[in-house]
């Protein structure tokens, strides 16, 4: 049979698929474009705040911000901590425009959350970007929170509102305020565009890196009180308490 190509011809390496690992620069069979070496070696994050996802030494613990005041969403699916290469790779994604590093990472965080859909987690009713200030988008281009949650829609096959939530003021200067002038601040950042929209669904509000928690939390207050039951946060990394 003439017209077989042989088994080194390059469908066949498609066929394979074969890739090329972001990381390291080794091919790899995987179905991502990263090595189970590369993989295996990020910093998944195991022992975290049950309500935060702070990264902590024991699991199954709530950390003292949390024990202070217990944040509006209710549930953090985070893998890694914003720890190297994640932090390098979430700034190139972020501000240099690279766009493969952001949908392997996405990639990562859909199988993550696939795994708990199938275990214990509920998967909810619609995916909400964090939304960027209109300063900020006009200068970046784009918002890297949005191009997460459509990758993982996509993935997850859930449904994306990338309108709901609307960022009102430009950021808020929130140095030298105090912690209630800088939550009011925040709660007066956002918007609904359709309250009515909300009511009764689960919603999980996407971003690429959970700091304090603060917007989350307000964004998480706003919903409920339009009605939502339920609000999850699902975003790359988490960053360590200051000084950890
Ligand atoms: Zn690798
Ligand atoms: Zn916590």
């Amino acid at each position: 049979m003439h017209c077989q190509p042989h088994s080194g011809h390059q469908v066949y390496i498609w066929l394979k698929n074969v890739q090329t690992c972001l990381l390291c620069d080794e091919q790899t069979d995987s179905d991502i474009a990263l090595c189970t070496q590369c993989e295996s070696d990020l910093p998944w994050l195991i022992d975290q705040c049950d309500r935060c996802a702070l990264p902590m030494s024991m699991t199954d613990l709530t950390c003292m911000q949390c024990l202070r005041h217990s944040p509006a969403f209710d549930e953090v699916i985070v893998p890694w901590r914003y720890d190297f290469p994640i932090d390098a790779l979430v700034t190139r994604f972020k501000h240099q425009g690279r766009w493969p590093l952001g949908r392997l990472l996405a990639d990562l965080l859909a199988r993550t959350l696939q795994h708990r859909f199938d275990e214990d987690l509920t998967p909810p009713d619609v995916l909400v970007p964090v939304p960027l200030a209109s300063k900020r988008l006009r200068q970046r281009g784009y918002n890297q929170a949005a191009m997460l949650a459509n990758w993982l829609g996509s993935q997850l096959r859930l449904p994306v509102d990338e309108r709901l939530i609307k960022r009102t003021k430009e950021t808020p200067a929130q140095q030298g305020l105090n912690a209630k002038a800088r939550k009011r601040n925040l709660r007066d950042a956002f918007t609904l565009a359709t309250p009515s929209k909300v009511i009764d669904q689960h919603i999980a509000l996407i971003d690429d890196v959970l700091t304090t928690g603060s917007t989350a939390d307000a964004l998480a207050n706003l919903l409920k009180r339009a009605g939502a039951k339920k609000v999850d946060v699902y975003c790359l990394a988490r960053t360590p308490k200051p000084g950890d």
